[in-house]
C-alpha cells in the first residue's frame, strides 16, 4: 500500500471514501421510524410513510386556462380573418360559479382564466382571435381543436393516481398538490434522533469565555445545524471528559437513547483510542481511518442497529465526514429512500487556479463562488483545517478524486453547494 495512504499513526489501510459508506450502508437495518399523522402545515421536509393516491380528480372540472369564449370546437372549424364564424354569446361564466346554461351549436360564452368550462363546451377560444360584435354576438377568427385552452377534468392528476410515491421527502410543491386534492394530514416518518457528544478537555460551552488552553465548542452547534437540515431531531449531550470510564458511559448512554451517536474530537493519539474502544465495547468497528482529506480520523462503529461515528474533532473535517456519511445514514434511517439517490444541488464552475492531491485520497475542497458572464469561478478558500472560516466563507466544496494528482486552472469543476 502505498505510504500515502499511510494514517497519522503510520497505520496502513485506510478506507477510500466510496467503500467506507458502502460498508456503512450495508450494516444499517432497514428504517423502522414511527409513523406521525400531521396536518399539511407542518409537513415541511418530513418524508412520507406511505404513498398518497388521489382521492379525487385534480382539477374537479374542466376549467379554461385563457381568457376567451367557451365554444364547441366544431363551431370554428374554418374560421379565418377573412371568414370568421358567428357565435351567440348564451352568458358568462362568473369565476368561482357553476354556470347555469348550456352551450349549444351556434353558441358560445364569455370566459376567464380558471372559470369553470360550461356543459356542451369543448374549447376556449382565446380573447386575442375573436372580434366583438355586439352584446351578443361575437366573431371568431380562428379555429381551435377539442380540448384546446382547458385542463380537463383529472388531466392534473386523475383519481386514484399516484401523487406522492412512499419515502418522499415533502418540498413546498408537494403540499401544494395535496393541498390542491384536499388532504390535509400526512402519515410522515417521524423524525430519527441524533445524540451529539463533544469530547476533549481543551472544549468549553461557546457560551463561556474560556481561559487560555481550552477553546469553545464549535462542532455541537454546527452538528446539530447539520442534523436538523438532514430531517433528523438533534439530542445534544453538551461536552463529555476524555476519561475513560466518563466516556464510556456518556457513549453508551446517548447510543441508547438514540438511532445515530455522533462524538467529536477523539483523533488525538490517546483518545483516539478511546473512541475505538468505546465503539468497540458497545458493537464494531466498520471503518477507522479513510482516505479523505480534511476527515481522514473518522471512526464509523456499530453498536446493534445504531450507527455511532467518531468525527475529528477539526470543525472543518467533523462537518466533511457528516457530509459525507452521516447525512446518507440519517436518510437511510429516516425512510428517505429518494434522498439517498438524487444529486446534491450543484454548478459547474472553472477552477481558479492550480490544485495539487495527493493519489490514493479524495480530497475535498471548498470554494467561494464568484460570477463570471454567464459562469462561474471556484476559487478554493485556504486555510488549515481546523479554521471555520474555510466553511463559513465557503460556498461549496468540489472533490478531487483518488486517481487525480490535481486539477489546473481554468478545469470545470462540479461544486456541490452548502445551501
Ligand atoms: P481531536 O480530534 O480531538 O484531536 O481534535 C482536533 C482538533 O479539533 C483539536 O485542536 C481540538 O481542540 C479541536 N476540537 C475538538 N473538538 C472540538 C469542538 N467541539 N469544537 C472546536 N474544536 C474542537
Ligand atoms: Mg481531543
Amino acid at each position: 500500500m502505498a505510504s500515502d495512504t499511510r494514517d497519522m499513526l503510520g497505520r496502513t489501510g485506510l478506507t477510500r471514501v466510496d467503500k467506507a459508506l458502502s460498508i456503512l450502508l450495508a450494516h444499517l437495518g432497514s428504517p423502522d421510524p414511527p409513523v406521525e399523522t400531521v396536518p399539511l402545515s407542518l409537513a415541511l421536509d418530513r418524508v412520507t410513510a406511505k404513498a398518497v393516491l388521489a382521492p379525487e380528480d385534480l382539477p374537479s372540472h374542466a376549467r379554461s386556462t385563457m381568457d376567451g369564449f367557451a365554444v364547441q370546437a366544431a363551431d370554428t372549424f374554418g374560421a379565418t380573418e377573412s371568414m370568421p364564424g358567428y357565435l351567440k354569446i348564451a352568458g358568462e361564466v362568473l369565476m368561482g360559479e357553476e354556470p347555469a346554461f348550456e352551450i349549444r351549436r351556434g353558441s358560445c360564452a364569455r370566459i376567464a382564466t380558471g372559470g369553470l368550462l360550461p356543459a356542451g363546451a369543448d374549447a376556449v377560444v382565446m380573447l386575442e382571435n375573436t372580434i366583438p360584435v355586439d352584446e351578443t354576438m361575437v366573431e371568431i377568427v380562428r379555429a381551435v381543436g377539442a380540448g384546446t385552452n382547458l385542463i380537463a377534468r383529472g388531466e392534473d392528476i386523475g383519481k386514484g393516481c399516484l401523487a406522492l410515491p412512499a419515502g418522499h421527502r415533502l418540498r413546498p410543491q408537494d403540499l401544494g398538490l395535496l393541498a390542491g386534492l384536499g388532504i390535509r394530514r400526512v402519515d410522515v416518518y417521524g423524525r430519527i434522533s441524533v445524540g451529539v457528544l463533544s469530547t476533549g478537555d481543551e472544549i468549553v460551552p461557546c457560551t463561556d469565555t474560556p481561559p487560555p488552553g481550552k477553546i469553545r465548542d464549535i462542532n455541537q452547534i454546527t452538528l446539530a445545524g447539520l442534523i436538523s437540515r438532514a430531517g433528523a431531531r438533534p439530542n445534544l449531550y453538551g461536552i463529555v471528559s476524555d476519561q475513560r470510564d466518563l466516556f464510556f458511559q456518556a457513549v453508551e448512554k446517548a447510543a441508547a437513547e438514540n438511532d445515530i451517536v455522533l462524538f467529536s474530537g477523539g483523533s488525538s493519539v490517546g483518545m483516539r483510542d478511546l473512541g475505538e474502544q468505546a465503539i468497540a465495547s458497545l458493537g464494531s468497528i466498520l471503518v477507522h481511518g479513510v482516505a479523505l482529506k480534511p476527515g481522514k480520523p473518522v471512526i464509523i462503529g456499530i453498536a446493534g442497529t445504531t450507527p455511532i461515528f467518531g468525527l475529528p474533532g477539526h470543525p472543518v473535517s467533523a462537518m466533511v465526514c457528516f457530509d459525507l456519511f452521516v447525512t446518507p445514514a440519517i436518510r437511510h434511517l429516516s425512510g428517505h429512500h429518494a434522498g439517498l439517490d438524487l444529486p446534491e444541488p450543484f454548478v459547474l464552475a472553472r477552477l481558479a487556479r492550480n490544485i495539487n492531491s495527493a493519489p490514493g485520497r479524495r480530497d475535498l475542497i471548498r470554494v467561494r463562488l464568484h460570477r463570471n458572464g454567464q459562469g462561474w469561478t471556484a476559487e478554493p478558500v485556504l486555510g488549515k483545517s481546523g479554521a471555520i472560516t474555510t466553511l463559513s466563507h465557503a460556498d461549496g466544496y468540489f472533490l478531487i478524486d483518488e486517481d487525480s494528482q490535481g486539477l489546473t486552472k481554468d478545469t470545470e469543476v462540479k461544486v456541490i453547494l452548502y445551501l
